[in-house]
């Protein structure tokens, strides 16, 4: 019996790190055929084609390297694949994979990894975390759930899952949610079944900008009053509490919001933003009657990259549409 096709692909990150020279700390060298050469038993499970894609620590990814990303692997899914499985470094994977999700417009599952301890570590988790991501890009259940992060035993979707430690083994989590699945005795569970996903189109153009900026006790205003002088296509505010900022923001959001989408998100790292609980000046009504929209579940940093979505496709007016989801 032909196995089925499997597409890999590596980006970079830890996963792709060792030490060049000793004392100098790891850098990403390691290419997909290599990373793929520690878990032989993939042999057994897929006809497996792979491709390094860039050799980069996630930090200097960008929106342009990631559609180039997806063009490679809309082409996987068109020359057969059932599934397709990237690996990145994890300082960015949430937002890779919620870009990626917005756009990925297939019932095959496009599948995130990377590794928490570079292959120079001891108990390194790359290995186990790409065998893990391709059992999942290869399993019938993973259909129509879009993107999909493996990492620790654990599946989560894309729109809900965060880095939530900088360095612990168990550093992905999907707050509200919890993960989607897991990984069991090389079998994969799902908790739930796929949800309704908001797929976008890909943006036409790539060279505007939307600020992100935080709400900080006793802040000044002085980059939130820049905004449109700087030339911002939108502005993303990771506010205080429930999307509250202070007072003296409030003019000058209304100002902004008069000319550009303003989303008001939480910085709290969980939860949602209010609609109608608070009314004082700076809280989420008031910004709301001042022309800001509130992100409901959507982080700051996933509210910023459904903004440049919306805008590179203008699409702005339907944001309501796509905040408040989890
Ligand atoms: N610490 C990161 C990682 O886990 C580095 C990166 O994101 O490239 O891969």
């Amino acid at each position: 019996m032909d196995l089925p096709k499997l597409a890999v692909a590596s980006l970079g990150g830890t996963v792709s790190m060792q030490v060049k020279t000793v004392g100098a700390g790891v850098i990403p060298t390691v290419s997909g055929e290599t990373l793929l050469a520690s878990i032989p038993e993939l042999k057994t499970l897929a006809q497996v084609s792979v491709e390094t894609l860039g050799l980069l620590p996630s930090a200097s990814l960008n929106f342009e390297s990631l559609l180039s990303v997806l063009s490679w692997a809309n082409l996987q899914i068109q020359y057969g694949a059932v599934g397709v499985v990237i690996t990145q470094g994890t300082d960015t994977l949430e937002e890779t994979a919620t870009l990626l999700d917005y756009l990925w417009d297939h019932d095959a599952p496009l599948v995130l990894t990377g590794a928490m301890r570079s292959a120079a570590q001891a108990g390194a988790d790359g290995p186990a975390n790409l065998l893990d991501a391709c059992r999942v890009a290869l399993a019938p259940d993973s259909r129509r759930r879009g993107v999909q992060v493996v990492m620790n035993g654990q599946i989560h979707a894309a729109h809900a899952v965060r880095k939530t430690d900088s360095m612990a083994l168990q550093a992905f989590s999907s707050p509200v949610v919890g993960p989607v699945g897991h990984l069991l005795e090389d079998s994969v569970r799902y908790l739930r079944p796929p949800t309704q996903r908001n797929i976008l189109p890909v943006p036409q153009q790539t060279t505007h900008a939307i600020a992100l900026l935080e709400a900080s006790l006793s802040a000044d205003s002085l980059l939130l009053e820049n905004i449109l002088k700087l030339g911002y296509d939108g502005l993303v505010i990771a506010g205080f509490g429930a999307g509250h900022v202070c007072a003296s923001w409030t003019e000058a959001i209304e100002a902004i919001a008069q000319k550009i989408p303003v989303v008001i998100a939480t910085r709290c790292g969980s939860g949602s933003t209010a609609r109608s609980t608070y009314g004082f000046k700076g809280s989420e009504m008031d910004l709301v009657r001042r022309g800001a929209s509130m992100a409901g579940f959507i982080c700051p940093r996933k509210a910023r990259i459904l903004l440049w979505l919306l805008v590179g496709c203008q699409k702005q007016d339907d944001l309501g549409r796509y905040l408040h989801n989890l």
